[in-house]
């Protein structure tokens, strides 16, 4: 992977300012209002308004509203909500592409006007016949020699909606023989009746996005318009617009390579398939790799920053490791989170030699890694739970947790050693019987006897219950769009992404922990109280990452 500090659109930047050609950086982020943000977008935006903070320019938040059907308010909210989530503001400067329709059609006729551009009859299919490929040069419409005058006249007449949808287009007059298969004619102006949702029915041609998108930098003063690589070859028609509408601003626009993620899939269009047939609860799903569906998780905007500060700008394609991405999120939840203690799947244990009147306040710290996080007591009580993967009835070598006759630590508390247990019918242990050694209070013995297993427990009588969803990666595969001929990425959905525990139990104050709260639970994993379900009451928990760093022992 490509990875540098100060990176080559940086480079570009500094020669900018150096020549005098920029002044302040002005940079964009352009989503389309079609879907909700993934963690894609959250590489642009943190290197768009991240560019911007570093030259002291400023970078504008603009919705490419140009397509009118697949556009909602609800995408637009989103986006502004997950921008801010990210910890970026854009200020003042929040901007639509379809503020500026009534600018872009005087540009139009501009074009028109100086013989640049022209009304084209041709059916779409004849349209992309002409086009020619890329060994073929295209061959020029019959209708690209048409009077400036009747241009204009069809024009305004597309604009009053005297043509059917597709009858008629406004094309760039331009290069049909081009190398560039962008600069063959390319349609600017399209016929649409449908409801825009800022503009309503006011218009019915829309203009496309190598038309829109220039002249918008343009307008708004940007100086820096960056894309991802797929654009490349959109740039020679970029400028080509800018210079033939005799533009003041000239925005440089420069690409980089988009970010790509095994395990995961990020185009809109099937995060939106994934939404629409209930694969998924939503587009703030916690496997979803949505800026929402990332926070719901347990993400933190901190950690989605560092991560792609990390893995840098790149010039040509890549794919990063999801590993990564929870390795950036672990190192970050490992300094800040609180650790508590959760017993996913519980059994109970008896401590024979305490009495049941008695309480015991013991002492827990909060976060090893944070002394300023403090401590907090725990109740110890005769009757306790512990994980049921913490005993065995009989101890296999290199076990070194809880068995008949084995002692080990209570995390916290004392070390216990079982004397028996008790089974149901089916052989299920329902009950596990140990005592416990006064002497090893905090957790350590006074005449340096060592145990090796230390487990999490809960006191029966204060512990609160839970339901705990366990997330794993949604797809099993590291590029989920292989499959088999005619088949499609979701038969590669993983059918266990997501394990629903009912009679989980918590401490108390877990219980209590605001929704959106994240936390370690000891020896388990970071996880998140969930911010649509987690009541007092019913408490909800999001895991959202295991302890186990895959990356980091790769990495070592
Ligand atoms: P998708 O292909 O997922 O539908 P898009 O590119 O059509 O995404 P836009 O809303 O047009 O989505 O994107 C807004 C901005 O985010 C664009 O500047 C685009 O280049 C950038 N962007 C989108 N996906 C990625 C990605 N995976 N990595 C980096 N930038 C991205
Ligand atoms: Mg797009």
């Amino acid at each position: 992977m490509e990875k540098t500090t100060s990176n080559f659109i940086e480079e570009i930047i500094n020669e900018d300012i150096r020549s005098g050609k920029a002044n302040t950086v002005v940079t964009r982020f352009p989503p389309e209002p079609n879907g909700y943000l993934h963690i894609g977008h959250a590489k642009s935006i943190c290197l768009n308004f991240g560019l911007a903070r570093k030259y002291n320019g400023r970078c504008h938040l603009r919705f490419d509203d140009t397509n009118p059907s697949k556009e909602e308010t609800e995408y637009i909210d989103s986006i502004k909500e997950d921008v801010k989530w990210l910890g970026f503001d854009w200020g003042e400067h929040i901007y639509y592409a379809s503020n500026y329709f009534e600018q872009l059609f005087e540009f139009a006729i501009d074009l028109i006007k100086a013989g640049k551009a022209y009304v084209c009859d041709l059916s779409a299919d004849e349209t992309r016949q002409y086009r020619g490929t890329l060994k073929e040069s295209g061959k020029e419409s019959p209708f690209r020699s048409r009077s400036i005058e009747e241009n204009l006249e069809l024009f305004k007449a597309m604009r009053e909606g005297k043509f059917k949808e597709g009858e008629k287009v406004l094309r760039a007059k331009i290069d049909m023989k081009s190398g560039n298969i962008c600069m063959r004619d390319p349609i600017i102006y399209r016929i649409q009746y449908s409801n825009h949702h800022r503009t309503g029915d006011t218009w019915c041609i829309y203009p496309m996005y190598d038309f829109t998108h220039c002249l918008s930098d343009a307008i708004e003063g940007v100086t820096h318009s960056i894309c991802t690589l797929e654009f490349k070859n959109n740039r020679e028609l970029y400028d080509w617009v800018l210079e033939a509408v005799n533009s003041k601003n000239r925005p440089k626009q420069i690409e980089f390579a988009r970010l790509n993620l095994n395990y995961t899939v990020m185009s809109k269009r099937n995060l939106l398939q994934l939404v629409k047939e209930n694969l998924v609860s939503g587009w703030d799903d916690p496997r979803m790799p949505t800026i929402s569906g990332l926070r719901r998780r347990g993400f933190t905007p901190e950690s989605i920053r560092d991560f792609t500060s990390r893995i840098g700008v790149a010039k040509s394609d890549n794919i990063v490791d999801i590993a990564f991405l929870e390795h950036c999120l672990r190192e970050d939840l490992n300094k800040r989170s609180n650790r508590a203690i959760a017993v996913l799947n519980p059994v109970k244990v008896i401590i024979e030699n305490f009495s049941d009147d008695e309480e015991l306040w013991l002492e827990a710290t909060n976060n090893p890694e944070d002394e300023a996080s403090g401590k907090r007591k725990i109740p110890f009580t005769r009757e306790l739970y512990i994980e049921r993967d913490d005993f065995k009835t009989e101890a296999p070598k290199k076990y070194f947790r809880l068995a008949p006759g084995k002692e080990v630590r209570l995390k916290f508390a004392f070390y216990v050693t079982c004397t028996s247990f008790e089974t149901d019918n089916d052989g299920n242990i329902i009950e596990i019987r140990c005592t416990y050694d006064p002497a090893t209070k905090g957790g350590w013995s006074e005449d340096g006897r060592k145990v090796k297993g230390t487990i999490h427990w809960l006191s029966a009588r204060h512990a609160k219950k839970a339901e705990v969803r366990l997330y794993d990666r949604l797809f099993t595969e590291p590029n989920p769009y292989t499959s088999e001929e005619g088949g499609s990425f979701l038969d590669n959905l993983n059918p266990d992404s997501l394990t629903v525990l009912k009679d989980v139990l918590i401490e108390e104050s877990l219980a209590n922990a605001d929704p959106g709260y994240i936390c370690q639970f000891e020896r388990t994993g970071y996880f998140c109280s969930d911010i649509k379900d987690h009541t007092p009451e019913n408490p909800v928990y999001n895991r959202t990452v295991a302890l186990r760093d895959s990356w980091a022992k790769l990495n070592k």
